[in-house]
């Protein structure tokens, strides 16, 4: 099982997002250069963010992204779901494979795959950014001075 690179861009982000106190507000920009990829990639990952109601856009003096409530205590593993879709592990349609409609393969790689997101269940975002991995996404890029 691998994720998109957008899945975890999306994960970085909203990881990145909540170690920030009330002194930091990051832009998309700023949490660009802090997980060093393309404004627009980070861009796309946090309007699917907003979308699912994990993160927030402040606006006016001293505004930027927040990690909201449900979003910190979003399970990991519906967070994955959400972000990859209905995607499964192999592709059977591309081209059409002859097995599709008896095959058990593909019913066993859909249970594994689900075993994947069920372990990532009970964990939620604040579960990820506890010690050691919090201090570390502090320490990445912050916001430039305003
Ligand atoms: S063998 Fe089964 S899992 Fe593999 S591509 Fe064909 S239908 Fe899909």
């Amino acid at each position: 099982m691998r994720l998109t690179k957008f899945t975890d861009l999306a994960l970085r982000s909203v990881m990145r997002l909540a170690v920030c106190d009330d002194d930091e507000v990051l832009t998309t920009r700023e949490v660009a250069e802090a997980m060093d990829v393309r404004h627009t990639h980070a861009a796309k990952a946090i309007t699917r963010l907003q979308h699912l109601g994990v993160v927030e856009a402040r606006r006016g003096r001293g505004g930027g992204l927040v990690v909201t409530d449900f979003g910190r205590r979003a399970s990991v593993g519906w967070l994955v779901r959400e972000l990859e879709g209905e995607e499964e592990v192999v592709s059977c349609d591309d081209p059409p494979c002859p097995l599709r409609g008896a095959c058990r393969l593909r019913r066993a790689l859909r249970d594994a795959q689900e075993a994947f997101y069920a372990t990532l269940d009970p964990l939620t975002v604040a579960d990820l950014v506890a010690s050691p991995t919090g201090p570390v996404l502090v320490s990445l890029a912050g916001p430039s001075p305003r």
